[in-house]
């Protein structure tokens, strides 16, 4: 059985000196890939360092978070577009644009405009270089899943996916994906999305190093979290794990193009 950690962000400083540990959690639980998100260009940059130094295991996603679009350097976005559009002498290292989007909730009472913006040329090289984009949609949702039809972006994750549920139908209708993570343990909320959304647009993250409540509560946040995670969307779809985890793998390469080889599975036997 192979699990998925599809939204992590190792690049963040509270995982300095702490990559072994999380890698070393990772192939204890059984979570064969993980993609870690970056924040702005800095973290891009060391999101795809960390995929070059830990092959068949860790893959990168570039792209500016709605969070930092007010701190950013004057030719940042340009440079992290640039980045991306160059992402194929990099082997596969690249295989998403994220985090990005747009937050209700960051904006000091400004209009998103500086947000809309950033995000605008974030889809367009995603649209570009036909990568997929992993997408924050806090307090924005419809909106983003209003605009999303102007891009040729195809393959769309909407990550911890939390409401309007009224929305789910159109998302499964364009085949998006969403990710769930560790409160699908504690949340009625989120449980309830999990019922109600296909497994075929289902896929496990921890969106680490977010902390959490319930069990998860006092410990840092790793891929270690994902086997329970996984176990809670088999009782709620009334599955095996071992079925659910499948699904969820299967996801993960029609979303990324990553594909499972011996030698993903070599680590994980080692
Ligand atoms: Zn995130």
């Amino acid at each position: 059985m192979k699990l998925v950690d599809a939204h992590i962000h190792l690049s963040d400083p509270k995982y300095n000196q702490k990559i072994s540990e999380v890698l070393e959690d990772a192939k204890q639980s059984n979570v064969a890939a993980l993609v870690s998100n970056s924040m702005n260009l800095q973290t891009s940059l060391s999101s795809l360092q960390l995929a070059k130094e830990h092959p068949n295991i860790v893959y990168s996603a570039l792209g500016i978070h709605p969070w930092n679009v007010k701190h950013l350097s004057p030719n940042e976005t340009q440079e992290t577009v640039d980045l991306i559009l160059q992402h194929e002498i990099h082997n596969g290292k690249v295989v998403a644009v994220g985090e990005i989007g747009l937050d209700h909730q960051y904006t000091n009472n400004e209009p998103l405009d500086s947000q809309l913006k950033v995000f605008h040329e974030m889809l367009s090289a995603a649209e570009k270089k036909s990568l997929p984009v992993i997408i924050h949609s806090r307090g924005t949702t419809p909106q983003i899943v209003s605009l999303l039809p102007s891009y040729n972006v195809k393959k769309v994750l909407l990550h911890w996916f939390s409401r309007p549920i009224t929305l789910l139908p159109q998302i499964v209708d364009r085949g998006y994906y969403i990710t769930e993570g560790p409160p699908s343990v504690y949340s009625n909320h989120t449980q309830e999305i999990i019922k109600r959304i296909p497994l075929t647009n289902l896929l496990t993250e921890t969106d680490g190093p977010v902390s959490f409540r319930g069990p998860f509560k006092g410990k840092m946040t790793t891929p270690a979290f994902i086997p329970l995670v996984a176990k809670t969307i088999a009782k709620i779809k009334e599955m095996k794990e071992t079925e659910v985890a499948d699904q969820i793998l299967q996801n993960f390469t029609n979303l990324f193009g990553i594909t499972f080889t011996e030698s993903a599975k070599n680590i994980l036997d080692s």
